[in-house]
């Protein structure tokens, strides 16, 4: 059924431990669910089997994966001895010169630091920790390595209108690609979402100044602009489609068509410690589940963008209906996109964003 299929990007995720507190962090919200976590040769085989699949990219992850630093620099070895392109995403607050070097000497090919804000007064608030100089001092060591790197800050309703701030602030440190992503509907930002979710007007101005910054970089800085889809007509192409490119493994072993699928309780999810990775690909009913355009209801089925973006989010979907195999509501043409727009009314309707709940063990 699947054999057209080919992940073409692995999302490893060493830990979901981290010393910081993001109230938007895409974790499951049950963290101690995932405190056994597969060891450094269970990864190598996993590495291995990926790259037999036809992997063509991992992005080591968490939680903060450089929690596991031993493990790490293993892991971008194997990855580079079996050819494929290797991601550390990182907070950059354990990302010392040593583990930089030791790192670099593996054959690491790109750092992702994320920061919270662009000033420390929120960023620290944000973090729950007061980190961000030493994640301002890892991005601007990181710059003068022979590494690509990129600078992420998710964009939410308490930090979105110093969007520019964040652009300055890679500029100042040499950054030469921004990534900014608008928090979504799952994970912990679901939990938060009365609190974090920017209004349109936000949104808008946000769009309209990072375009104006892309159009005076250009050549300089690569920005990458991640809009909110709660606000667009139509969702976004989730993960290029359920199953079709993208594989997590979480720290437990079990694997995922999508970072944030553990919240969807109807799948029963694999595990690598259980099947192969490549059966779990092709065969386990988990990834065929929402595969291509078969199972898709109306007003997907008939729809002409039926193939641009797979019917939108399977997680967010299932957060909002408790079905994931519905359209997002997230677009326009569901017959449930009430569900959406009743959560933006609220936000704008409200003089005081609701209390932020930082991400706990
Ligand atoms: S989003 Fe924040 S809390 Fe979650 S893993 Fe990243 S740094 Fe840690
Ligand atoms: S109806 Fe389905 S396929 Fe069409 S735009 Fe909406 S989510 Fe996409």
């Amino acid at each position: 059924m699947s054999a057209p299929y080919r992940p073409l990007s692995l999302l490893a995720e060493l830990t979901y431990r981290c010393n910081l507190q993001c109230p938007y962090c895409y974790n499951p919200l049950d963290l101690r669910a995932y405190r056994r976590e597969l060891d450094a040769a269970t990864w190598c085989r996993v590495l291995d089997e990926a790259a037999d699949l036809g992997v063509l990219q991992v992005h080591f992850s968490g939680g903060e994966p450089t929690l596991r630093p031993e493990e790490c620099v293993a892991l971008v070895r194997r990855a580079r001895e079996r050819g494929m392109y290797s991601n550390l995403i990182t907070q950059g607050t354990f990302l010392t010169d040593d583990l930089l070097d030791r790192l670099l000497d593996a054959g690491l090919d790109h750092i992702q630091i994320s920061v919270q804000a662009p000033h420390a007064e929120l960023a620290d608030q944000i973090a729950g920790a007061r980190v961000h100089q030493r994640k301002i001092e890892a991005l601007t060591r990181v710059a003068r390595r022979p590494v690509a790197l990129t600078l992420n800050c998710v964009l939410h309703r308490h930090n979105i209108d110093q969007v520019e701030d964040v652009i300055a602030l890679a500029e100042r440190v040499g950054v030469r690609r921004v990534e900014l992503a608008n928090a979504q509907l799952y994970g912990w930002a679901y939990r938060n979402r009365l609190a974090l979710l920017p209004t349109r007007e936000q949104v808008e101005r946000a769009r309209d100044r990072v375009r104006e910054a892309a159009r005076r970089l250009a050549g300089r800085m690569e920005i990458t602009h991640v809009l909110a889809d709660y606000y667009e007509p139509y969702p976004k192409p989730c993960m290029n489609g359920w199953g079709q490119m993208f594989l997590t493994v979480a720290p437990d072993g079990r694997v995922f068509p999508c970072p944030a699928a553990a919240a969807i309780t109807t799948l029963r999810f694999e595990s690598v410690t259980e099947k192969p990775l490549a059966w779990i690909w092709h065969e386990s009913e988990s990834f065929n589940a929402y595969r291509g355009v078969g199972w898709m209801p109306e007003p997907c089925r008939s729809c002409e963008r039926r193939e641009v973006d797979w019917g939108g989010c399977r997680c967010q979907a299932f957060l909002l209906t408790g079905d994931a195999g519905l359209t997002d509501p997230a677009c326009s043409k569901s017959p449930l996109h009430a569900l959406v727009t009743r959560i933006t009314e609220a936000i704008t309707a409200a003089p005081q964003p609701a209390e932020l709940i930082p991400r706990r063990m």
